[in-house]
């Protein structure tokens, strides 16, 4: 019998059209940085993470004048809306009457359990779910004080008792996250919750991951360890950097660990002294042009006789390069030898053809 992953045992939430946990595909989600007031260029980055690859976007809601553009952004999103909120329980009510398909909320800083609890009562009046967003830099205080807890365990008290609060209420409709910047604290963290709380989908990331480069690392590291034990239903890749950056990496977290696939595979070798073709501009441009292409296939991108007819001819599409030259391979099969400038174009039109 096939092993079941943490990831099957959590409880299905939905959130419109998209489900969380419950053994669902691994969800992407990012959260644009316009200003919220300004509906329409909120709507074009919400399309534009969309396109990129995101099941769910998450917007900032600041106030009350940002109600009525969040509305207008949550009826025209092409993917269900979260709505982000901080400290005002009213704006959290009001963005879930707005439309928000999920709220997400940090309850240690709403006020009071009677807020949080105004909070629950109106995301289950109008179906929605809640993200209970704890953060390491803003843990209540008297868990943050706490000499004989780990920067783990405080993390996992702190969801422990606002998870307790919202079964206990009868709301079940929410997703976990407990978000710190370091690496080992996140894997801790969240191996910790998925033990004692093994019904809850849990909502991965590194925060404040840092540009691209660091971010990148620290998210492959952390959240892909995680993922590769079966834990974790969502996740958002924090970059310092434009949102449509965040879902590539995310998708490619996922494609490498074989747990959804989104596009083509590149496989392309590091180049050395045996290179006779100026490879790397050429692997960048397919990488460039694949970035468009969805279909769930490999390509092969090699800079030589050694290993690169094996390689290209167990990918769907393949090149070898020779001296100023390529075989150009399709299921295995050499289809033909083409000149080096030749090299992406072919690529692209055998691809086409797939
Ligand atoms: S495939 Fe050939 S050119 Fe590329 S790294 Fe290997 S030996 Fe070098």
């Amino acid at each position: 019998m096939a092993h079941q992953l943490p990831r099957d045992l959590t409880r299905p939430v939905h959130i419109g059209s998209v489900q969380i946990g419950g053994g669902a595909p691994v969800v992407v989600q990012s959260m644009t940085c316009t200003d919220t007031h300004d509906a329409d260029a909120t709507l074009a980055q919400v399309r534009a993470l969309a396109d990129a690859g995101c099941d769910i976007v998450r917007v900032t809601v600041p106030d009350e004048a940002a109600l009525k553009s969040f509305g207008r952004v949550c009826a025209e999103s092409p993917v269900p809306i979260v709505a982000d909120i901080h400290f005002d329980y009213r704006l959290a009510i009001g963005a879930v009457r707005a439309g928000a398909s999920k709220l997400r909320i940090n309850p240690g800083n709403i006020g009071s359990w009677d807020k949080v609890d105004a909070v629950i009562d109106a995301a289950g009046e109008a179906g929605a779910a809640i993200r209970i967003g704890v953060n390491a830099g803003s843990l209540e205080r008297d868990i943050a004080e706490r000499e004989d807890l780990s920067q783990p365990e405080k993390l996992v008290a702190s969801s422990l008792r606002f998870v307790e609060h919202f079964e206990g209420r009868g709301f079940t409709n929410i997703v976990l996250s407990a978000k710190a910047h370091s690496v080992l604290t996140t894997i801790d963290t969240y191996r910790a919750l998925s033990r004692e709380l093994p019904q809850v989908p849990l909502h991965l990331g590194v925060t404040e991951a840092g540009t691209v480069r660091q971010g990148t690392i620290k998210s492959s590291v952390g959240l892909g360890i995680l993922l590769a034990e079966g834990i974790g239903d969502t996740l958002r890749v924090s970059l310092t950097a434009d949102p449509v950056e965040e879902p590539p990496v995310a998708w490619g977290i996922l494609e490498c660990l074989g747990i959804r696939r989104r596009g083509p595979e590149l496989v392309s070798c590091p180049t050395c002294g045996r290179t006779q073709v100026d490879l790397i501009p050429i692997a960048q441009e397919v990488e460039r042009r694949l970035q468009t292409v969805t279909k769930p296939i490999s390509v092969a991108v090699m800079g030589c006789v050694v290993n690169g007819p094996g390689e290209a001819s167990d990918a769907d599409v393949g090149v070898a390069c020779g001296r100023g030259t390529a075989l150009l391979f399709r299921h295995g099969e050499v289809i033909r030898k083409i000149a080096e400038e030749d090299i992406v174009d072919a690529l692209m039109e055998e691809i086409e053809q797939l």
